[in-house]
């Protein structure tokens, strides 16, 4: 069994909704603006989508082959071939000028606008070209509007299609294309300045001295807020002095929308941001929530930019962000929906919370979503969170067991 450490004594923290709820009611709303359609993917929309076209935007064939009238080849097969006269060709973005009428077709291909007169298309694999290139014979019947896509079938004029508030993913850009708007009202991107505190913290690529590690939060924060449509800029490793904190926290509150700082938000000696916050006269919204992994968490306004204190520890960081973070980047722009994507699955083994805090332990989804644990929990552990697929959050002092059914929170993509 997966069993979470036991923690000591009250404290006092913040409880994980109420905290949410303070982090929802204290973002701005960013403008909105008109985007290219280029740059709509993971952008939230701020009008709704109606069709000011039909599509398809006419009567079309499905197939390449003959349009024609369904009753002159009522009779057709292959011992039966009947024949009509060729009167016309229309590639696909062009109309036809002949009328089909009785004993005739025209050459037709996919995409193409159904001809004045014609009621179904033939298959070309029905049919064989005359070697007099005037008659088509046909070796099999259509019903009528066989092979036909209709005008409207699709999406009618006028109708509504994507609700204002809605993230844009990959498979609304197809829509929105084919209505042929230029532009579309979203959400200004949020600007998302991304610190690292730690006088510890070393860049990749460069030998490691003595006590140092390598930095490790910036590049999953920025691609996390990326994933939200916001625009993430990453910021020098910040040291451990009230100086070089008071200096990053300020340049970055000019700069962006919100600052993402990572470390120093704990009761240590040189956990320094809140000091330096207070120090360039922020205010500090909350510190300590309810939560394991991410206790220490700071909610905090810096010159009208709201800032999020993360957690160092890399699980913690990017738990946090997750659950506090990425809501409030959503609401910033407006989106409906601003949960967590979560999946309904079954626990392969029993998970306990023994502690009185939430618990979201990092899960692996196996074959028919079973739901294991990723490994080791401890909030240092980076192999283990490269291995989830998610997070489950366990009730303080609960017990699942093997065979339940759970939501598990997963990655965005
Ligand atoms: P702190 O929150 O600053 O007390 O840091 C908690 C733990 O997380 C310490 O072990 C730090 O070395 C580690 N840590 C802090 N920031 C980072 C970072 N950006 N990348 C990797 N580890 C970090
Ligand atoms: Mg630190």
């Amino acid at each position: 069994m997966l069993t979470g450490i036991a923690t000591r004594g009250p404290q006092k923290m913040l409880e994980f909704k109420e905290a949410l709820r303070r982090v929802i009611d204290g973002v701005p709303r960013l403008e909105a603006e008109a985007a290219d359609l280029n740059d709509l993917n993971r952008r939230v929309l701020t009008e709704s989508i109606t069709s000011n076209i039909d599509l398809p935007v006419a009567d079309n064939s499905s197939m390449d082959g003959y349009a024609l009238r369904a009753e002159d080849v009522q009779q057709a097969s292959p011992e039966n071939p009947i024949s009509l006269k060729l009167i016309g060709n229309i590639p696909a973005g062009e109309i036809g000028t002949n009328v089909v009428e009785k004993g005739t077709c025209v050459r037709i291909f996919t995409g193409s606008f159904l001809p004045e007169g014609a009621d179904a298309v033939i298959m070309q694999e029905d049919t064989e070209p005359h070697k007099d290139g005037l008659t088509i014979q046909c070796t099999d019947a259509v019903k009528p509007w066989e092979n036909i896509r209709f005008k409207g079938e699709d999406v009618k004029l006028g109708a509504h299609l994507i609700d204002s508030g809605t993230r844009l993913r990959t498979r609304h850009l197809g829509l929105i294309a084919a209505l042929g708007q230029a532009t579309v009202q979203v959400s200004r991107r949020p600007r998302v300045g991304i610190l690292a505190t730690g006088h510890e913290l070393q860049e990749a690529g460069k030998p490691l001295s003595p006590g140092s590690i390598y930095e490790s939060n910036r590049l999953m924060l920025a691609e996390l807020v990326q994933q939200m449509g916001a625009i993430p800029h990453i910021y020098p490793l910040v040291d451990d002095t009230l100086e070089s904190t008071k200096e990053a926290l300020r340049i970055a509150a000019e700069a962006n929308d919100v600052i993402l700082t990572s470390g120093g938000v704990s009761v240590g000696d040189y956990d320094l941001i809140r000091p330096a916050i207070e120090a360039i006269g922020g205010k500090i919204h909350f510190w300590r929530v309810r939560l394991r992994p991410g206790k220490p968490f700071v909610f905090a306004d810096v010159g009208g930019t709201p800032l999020f204190g993360l957690p160092g520890n890399p699980v913690s960081a990017v738990t946090t962000y997750m659950v506090l973070v990425r809501p409030a980047l959503l609401q910033m722009q407006g989106a409906k929906n601003i949960q967590p994507e979560t999946r309904e699955c079954r626990l392969s083994e029993a998970i306990a919370n023994r502690a009185d805090r939430p618990h979201f332990f990092r899960v692996q989804l196996g074959e028919q979503d079973g739901v294991t644990s990723a490994g080791l929990q401890g909030s240092h552990a980076l192999q283990s969170l490269s291995r989830a697929d998610g997070w489950l959050c366990v009730d303080p002092g609960s017990e699942l067991q093997a065979g339940e059914t759970v939501s598990v929170m997963v990655w965005d993509n």
